[in-house]
């Protein structure tokens, strides 16, 4: 399932495509068994510093779980990035509503009204999903 979600085409085709990100190719990542942190380096931290557990629960993550991990926090943080911005949006379509400068132009904040409640409702929704199911990386 991990494979087919990196060759999503319409993931690849996108100009936030994570093979365009800036990338440290000496960088290892390694994954505390226990709490999940990960930890960027050419060993793993003699103790953790979330969970305090020894060295020898992290594991060195392959590329292919990095890059999942890479793509998750892209996807998060871009949804993320919307959530913030939708009150300001929200409040500009109320206006416009309000102001009803002419029946195109109130339809279109309308429109925008309804289209960002259900965003920011399935935005919340996804991100829950993505924490639950330990994607959050
Ligand atoms: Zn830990």
């Amino acid at each position: 399932m991990h494979s087919d979600l990196l060759t999503l085409p319409r993931v690849r085709d996108r100009k936030w495509n994570i093979k365009m990100l800036p990338k440290e190719e000496s960088t290892m990542h390694w994954k505390c068994g226990v709490c999940n942190l990960i930890w960027d380096g050419t060993h793993p931290p003699d103790t953790c510093p979330k969970c305090s557990s020894p060295a020898e629960k992290y594991d060195l993550m392959t590329e292919e779980q990095w890059a999942l991990v890479e793509r998750s926090r892209l996807t998060n943080g871009l949804y993320a990035r919307l959530l913030a911005v939708i009150p300001e949006i929200e409040e500009m379509a109320r206006q416009g509503v309000e102001d009803d400068l002419d029946p195109w132009c109130r339809a279109l904040h309308q429109r925008i009204l309804d289209d960002v409640e259900f965003w920011g409702k399935s935005i919340r929704a996804e991100i829950n999903g993505h924490v639950n199911k330990g994607k959050w990386g």
